[in-house]
């Protein structure tokens, strides 16, 4: 059995206090995520909605769920009630949507957009070209209720370490790019969500400023 609590605190103590950490509980029972939340961690995260919602229940409010998975368009208004962030906004149709069912209920989404960088094709996410024809359009800019706090990319399964970092170095570019060039240097865009429990060190080495964590913490999934 893995040690949930030492687990996660010793990762933390690894990772600089400038990158945050989300402990990605998906298959994971409620037992296990309050044993890393009884150390003080907050930040959580799960790929599924129905998962989501029926865990959510049984754990403490104060949680800041992240939803780090694809994202159906008939769940958003769901996780739209209590989710800290979307990490896995991969359409500009799914964005939409979320700045519908924010307004309806008067919030606004913290989202992430998801870059395809890996050479797997299953993988869901924007191409630079789509993001960057995305950000120039009006329809984009009246968007009110989804603030975009940055993007995230996974990287190639691979043992190869440098395709890893070239993939990291090429989100990282397209951050600035759209930092600079887009986003006229929005102070809210600043997340860089990168990095596993395979390749965190690569991640933080070339700019992560969020991991997403869950082997490491809770073991390795069945
Ligand atoms: C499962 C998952 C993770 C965590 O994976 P580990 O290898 O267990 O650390 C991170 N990000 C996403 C999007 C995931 O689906």
């Amino acid at each position: 059995m893995p040690d949930i609590a030492s687990n996660i605190i010793s990762l933390k103590k690894e990772i600089p206090s400038t990158v945050k950490l989300v402990a990605v509980s998906k298959t994971r029972s409620v037992d296990e995520i309050l044993k890393a939340y009884n150390t003080g961690h907050k930040i959580f995260g799960e790929n599924r909605v129905q998962e989501l919602l029926s865990k959510k229940n049984h754990l403490p409010d104060d949680i800041e769920w992240h939803l780090v998975g694809h994202l159906q368009t008939n769940k958003v208004r769901y996780i739209v009630p209590f989710i800290s962030m979307i990490e896995s906004v991969d359409t500009f149709k799914l964005l939409k949507i979320i700045n519908a069912e924010a307004s309806k209920i008067g919030r606004t989404i913290a989202c992430l957009l998801q870059f395809h960088i890996a050479k797997e094709e299953t993988k869901y996410g924007f191409s630079m070209d789509e993001v960057t024809g995305m950000a120039e359009s009006s329809e984009f800019r009246q968007l009110k209720a989804v603030r975009i706090c940055g993007i995230m990319g996974m990287a190639t399964f691979t043992s190869d370490n440098e395709q890893i970092r070239s993939e990291f170095r090429y989100l990282y570019q397209c951050y600035n790019t759209l930092k600079t060039r887009y986003l006229n240097n929005a102070e809210s865009f600043r997340e860089i969500s990168m990095g596993m429990s395979g390749d965190y060190k690569i991640a933080i080495a070339e700019g992560s400023t969020i991991v997403r964590i869950g082997s490491i913490i809770f073991g390795e999934r069945k």
